[in-house]
């Protein structure tokens, strides 16, 4: 088996404990992985004055693939958000996340396999922001009311939702192309286009030119984003592969990973040309962060798709075939799965659950 050179940031809160259990199960799967460790986020401020040093960055471009435990963003302060940054720095421009049922997990469906693409470098998350008061949100308010196209309250704080044809072109075209590869039958873009017609219905508009290239190998839907969210609660089944802008794909994932069990088993990757950068969907959950309780199977199973990427496909099948059994068998899950099950007992904690996992693989 080949030895691969991965860049780990294990980042905070919860994910100095998820990504320790991660290594230990990749290292039991049987892959030969050299971690090269690299640091970001509120640690990093006092030594290098930013969250996200240059190191760290050379490390990923680097080593070309990482995997990241997920990192506090200070709300309301001039902290930026390091997942953002990394995101935009290396163009990781699709976030892939797919949503699986697993028997066990407490999730309301056991037919759930869909998988969201979602756009990672535009829309609201840009971060092209006018704060409240500020001469620049002064001057786009005098803009937008001498262009006639409407009016903004004086006392507004304002950001802006670019989107492109560039950027909704690649999305689409790596979710019709992820289809083919993976052998799925359907791609459903998400959109609010009847209202933001110069954003959103740009984004339709360019995914169903994307999607006529696709004809006859593809299948391709368009929904609503608020009836999207109503349909995918009701019968998530009869999605496969849907598309989002960046803002609706954030919010769906969470949505989605509700529907299977939570944001504990919901893994995820960030892609671009030249990088990947894994992690789960969840953030650092400060509110059990240290107490040996949060769930690391959604970092367990970015690994898993990591492995892929990295051809070791063997041993990503045998992590998501011992997840699969530790889970059926119902022994030894965390609290949160306890919870959503409804099973009583003794919650494992996360080193119990990763020493089962380790023991069964
Ligand atoms: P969160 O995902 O951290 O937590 C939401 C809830 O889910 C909490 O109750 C938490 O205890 C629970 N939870 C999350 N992951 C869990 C796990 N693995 N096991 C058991 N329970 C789990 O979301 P939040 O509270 O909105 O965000 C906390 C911080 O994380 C914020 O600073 C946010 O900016 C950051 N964040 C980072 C990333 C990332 O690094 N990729 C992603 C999302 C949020």
């Amino acid at each position: 088996m080949a030895r691969h050179s991965v860049t780990l940031i294990p980042g905070d809160g919860i994910g100095v404990e998820t990504s320790a259990a991660m290594q230990q199960v990749v290292a039991a799967s049987g892959a030969q992985i050299d971690w090269e460790v690299a640091e970001a986020g509120a640690a990093c401020m006092d030594i290098h004055g930013t969250p996200l040093p240059d190191s760290t960055i050379e490390a990923v471009k680097r080593n070309k693939v990482a995997i990241k435990g997920p990192i506090t963003t200070p709300v309301g302060t001039g902290f930026r958000s390091v997942n953002v940054a990394l995101r935009k720095t290396l163009d990781l421009y699709v976030c892939l996340r797919p949503v699986i049922s697993l028997p066990g997990a407490g999730g309301r469906y056991d037919d759930v396999d869909l998988v969201i693409v979602r756009e990672n470098s535009e829309d609201l998350y840009a971060g092209i922001e006018f704060e409240e008061g500020s001469e620049g949100a002064r001057r786009l308010i005098e803009f937008v009311d001498e262009s006639g196209a409407g009016s903004i309250r004086p006392d507004s704080g304002i950001s802006i939702k670019p989107i492109s044809v560039t950027g909704t072109r690649r999305i689409v075209e790596y979710a019709f192309e992820y289809a083919l590869k993976h052998g799925r039958e359907k791609v459903t873009a998400v959109h609010k286009a009847n209202i933001m017609k110069h954003s959103d219905g740009l984004f339709l508009r360019v995914a169903r030119e994307v999607a006529e290239e696709y004809a006859g190998r593809v299948a391709f839907e368009a929904k609503i984003v608020d009836a999207f969210c109503m349909s995918l609660v009701m019968d998530p089944s009869q999605f496969d592969v849907v598309v989002f802008p960046n803002l609706y794909g954030d919010i769906a994932s969470d949505l989605a990973a509700g529907l299977v069990g939570g944001l504990g088993i919901a893994p995820g990757a960030n892609i671009g040309k030249d990088y990947a950068v894994f992690e789960a969907v969840h953030g650092s959950a400060p509110d059990i962060a240290g107490k040996d309780i949060a769930n690391p199977t959604a970092e367990i199973l970015s690994a898993a798709m990591m492995l892929d990427h990295l051809g070791e496909l063997e041993a990503a099948a045998r992590i998501r075939a011992a997840v699969a059994r530790v889970y059926a068998e119902g022994r030894c899950l965390t609290g949160d799965i306890r919870r959503a099950t409804g099973l009583g007992g003794e919650p494992a904690r996360c080193s119990e659950f990763t020493a089962e996992l380790v023991r069964v693989l």
